[in-house]
């Protein structure tokens, strides 16, 4: 299905106790990746916005944190439903803003609907427990909610990346801080919506739009008690930096530069799907997305169907359109630089033409660079583009030498026939994701989403089972009523 583009100018402003406010910052406008136009118009949030809206926030969890859990996850159903019956338009907003296909927008919400859906059972599941641990005596895990938390979220994921994080945090009894991305903060709109008709009482989620500013206010906000981020490493770290400085927790991911190690016993037919699919899904503009393909050995009649595959993409329907002009600019620079270094060129995207209509959108076509060198920019640097950098490797220890040795650590995948050599990928992977003839090991829920290395800074995931600690407290009561007459240090 095509994505529509919308025809009017969507005014997005800021959520604050339960009512749209304009920022008080500067104007900024969105485009769409597929035309270039602008279709949105937003203000940036200047550190008063963030105080007034913080405040607010921060009164509404008092009674939100008072609420059991089954009546918070009563809202959440609703969000649920609210969701499912406006999948079709997000789904178009979140492409149209992010550059995305339909089918890849639609997908990308459904799997921020698992997380709902993990969040949903938490009234189930997670039942603290109490154990008499001497006589007269029992010991109770009771989580508590921290109060204000926020997150900070990237372009490329405008509904999936907010969803792993707003319904965990609201069901565990949070107010919940949201400043979307600069580039695509649209979807913002109909998520708050959303949440405000399933009865989410005002105040409970705040979204902010901004950049820089903004987010240095939220983290800087005594009463923002955690900060989770997701975006590029250099960004995460800074973020990870400023809010552990002020004592705060912070669960900040950052980028990626993902391997394939790819053996001659592979399925011709699995591989050449998977890995094709995973460097040209979203054009490339995933975290999962794979980067190198680490060929052993003689790997050509797989290269063939990677190539044949990725050749026939169709811009516009089967692939997406890139975040910005300047990155499109950068991507192609970047296949010039490698080209100039030696690398042999076996599909080049620069010249692929745009789809009819949408010549001023952002296009790359799939590229795939062959006998890329180890160490080189093209094997170690985040492009963030359909481009897959081909290395070939004489065996499986020359291969995982190479993926260990990027500092990032997302994901790596095999593709193989051999039990016995795909569980040496897995066990020597430095990654926190790890693949078996799956292009993009992105775990289903409940297991949990989250990488190692310069891929995340700060501890644990940031969904499953692991996120509930982040976003809450646990705390343990020992009680005792009367006195015991066993000879005891409790009694
Ligand atoms: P980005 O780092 O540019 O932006 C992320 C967020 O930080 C946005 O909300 C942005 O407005 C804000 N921001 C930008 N500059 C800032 C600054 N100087 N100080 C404070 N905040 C700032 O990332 P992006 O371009 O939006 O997203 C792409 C990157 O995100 C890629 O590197 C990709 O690998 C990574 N990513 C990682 C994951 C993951 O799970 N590890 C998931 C999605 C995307």
């Amino acid at each position: 299905m095509q994505v529509e583009l919308p025809r009017e100018k969507i005014q997005c402003s800021n959520f604050v106790n339960g009512k749209w406010v304009q920022g008080t910052g500067e104007k900024f406008s969105i485009k769409s990746p597929y035309h270039g136009e602008v279709i949105g118009e937003s203000f940036q949030s200047t550190a008063s916005d963030v105080q007034k809206a913080v405040d607010f926030a921060s009164k509404a969890q008092v009674l939100w944190a008072q609420t059991p859990i089954k009546e918070r996850s009563k809202v959440m159903f609703q969000f649920r439903n609210i969701l499912m019956r406006d999948i079709d338009a997000i789904s178009h907003l979140k492409s149209a803003e992010s550059g995305k296909t339909f089918a890849e927008g639609k997908a990308g919400l459904m799997k921020g609907i698992e997380v709902l859906e993990y969040a949903l059972s938490l009234q189930n599941l997670d039942l603290g427990g109490r154990l008499e641990v001497s006589r007269g005596v029992s010991c109770e895990y009771r989580r508590e909610p921290l109060g204000v938390v926020a997150s900070i979220t990237p372009f490329n994921f405008p509904a999936m990346v907010p969803m792993w994080t707003i319904p965990i945090a609201l069901t565990l009894g949070n107010a919940y801080v949201w400043k979307p991305s600069d580039k695509t903060p649209l979807t913002s709109v109909k998520i708050a919506n959303a949440l405000h008709e399933a009865g989410l009482p005002e105040g409970l989620l705040t979204v902010l739009q901004g950049g820089q500013e903004t987010v240095e206010a939220i983290i800087d906000h005594p009463k923002v008690q955690a900060v989770g981020f997701v975006g590029s490493t250099k960004i995460a770290k800074a973020v990870y930096q400023r809010g552990t400085q002020l004592g705060k927790r912070v669960l900040a991911l950052g980028g990626a530069k993902n391997h394939i190690v790819l053996l001659p016993d592979a399925n011709t037919e699995l591989s050449g799907t998977g890995i094709s699919d995973s460097f040209t899904g979203c054009a490339g503009q995933r975290c999962m997305a794979a980067s190198v393909l680490l060929a052993v050995g003689d790997c050509q009649a797989h290269i063939n169907k990677i190539v044949e595959r990725a050749s026939r993409m169709k811009l516009g329907t089967e692939m997406g359109a890139i975040i910005t002009a300047a990155q499109v600019e950068f991507l192609k620079a970047a296949i010039d630089r490698a080209e100039k270094a030696g690398v042999k060129v076996l599909l080049d995207g620069r010249k692929t033409p745009a789809p009819k209509g949408m010549e001023k959108g952002n296009w790359i076509g799939p590229t795939i660079l062959d006998c890329v060198t180890k160490g080189s920019e093209a094997a170690t640097l985040e492009l963030f583009g359909p481009v897959l950098s081909i290395i070939h490797c004489p065996d499986i220890s020359s291969a995982m030498e190479i993926e260990n040795s990027v500092p990032y650590g997302n994901a790596c995948s095999v593709f193989t026939s051999n039990g016995a050599l795909a569980e040496r990928v897995i066990s020597s992977a430095s990654t926190g994701m790890v693949g078996v003839n799956v292009g993009v090991p992105v775990p289903r829920e409940p297991f949990s989403f989250g990488g190692i290395n310069a891929s995340k800074f700060g501890h644990g995931d940031i969904t499953g089972q692991h996120s509930l600690d982040f976003w809450s407290n646990l705390k343990k009561v020992t009680v005792k009523w009367e006195k015991q007459n066993d000879n005891n240090w409790m009694s």
